[in-house]
């Protein structure tokens, strides 16, 4: 479905997600646009798993544009909220996106659980890649990273809630994490990876 000089809009307004995704397509060559850069309404989000609010944005995009679109739909699932956040990820942060305070709601509800110990505080990321056409067709990818939750949050890079998430195997949170190095593990490199798989055999 992909090649080399295909446009294709990236469906998403979220200024951190649309940058690295840029970061992840770089090598194919593609002509990457965001949808915020054309204009391109919001569309609602009412599905009720990743994948189902991916398709949403995607197909928005590519039938409004007229190009392939792809879309993320990503959040963080803590154990002991019963994946909480979840597709509500976003939606913690508030009308103002303050992840300030969404990472202290969600510390305060694992506070509330009693969650002390790293095994009490297990979490992932999730992503569900979905890459559409205009004409409706489409794939979905998904992928994950485990690990567990810190506080104080714990660095400047990335976005949302990386500033409190430990990777399984590291010491650093994904805040502290050079944008390479995250991009090397995260749940949306791991999606990316099965996307370039099976639309580029890479
Ligand atoms: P969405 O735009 O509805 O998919 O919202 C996803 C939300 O999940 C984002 O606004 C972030 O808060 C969070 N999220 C998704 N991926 C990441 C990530 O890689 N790092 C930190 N937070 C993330």
């Amino acid at each position: 479905m992909l090649e080399a000089g295909t446009k294709l809009v990236v469906a998403s307004h979220n200024a951190g997600k649309v940058r690295e995704i840029g970061e992840l397509l770089e090598p194919f060559g593609l002509e990457v646009i965001s949808a915020g850069e054309l204009g391109l309404p919001e569309p609602v989000e009412d599905g009720d798993t990743f994948a189902a609010n991916a398709l949403i944005k995607a197909l928005a995009a590519a039938e409004a544009s007229g190009f392939v679109a792809l879309s993320d739909d990503s959040g963080l699932a803590v154990d002991a909220l019963d994946g909480a956040p979840g597709i509500y990820s976003a939606r913690w942060a508030g009308e103002s996106k303050d992840f300030a305070l969404a990472m202290r709601n969600v510390e305060e509800a694992l506070a509330a659980k009693g969650a002390k110990t790293d095994d009490q505080r297990r979490a992932h990321f999730v992503c569900s890649l979905c890459l559409a056409k205009p004409d409706g067709t489409h794939e979905i990818y998904e992928g994950r990273v485990d690990g567990a939750l810190v506080w104080p949050p714990r660095g400047e890079n990335g976005f949302g809630y990386d500033p409190v998430f430990q990777c399984d195997g590291y010491d650093i949170t994904f805040g502290e994490m050079e944008p390479d190095a995250k991009h090397a593990i995260s749940h949306r490199a791991n999606a990316f990876k099965k996307m370039i798989k099976a639309q580029f055999g890479g």
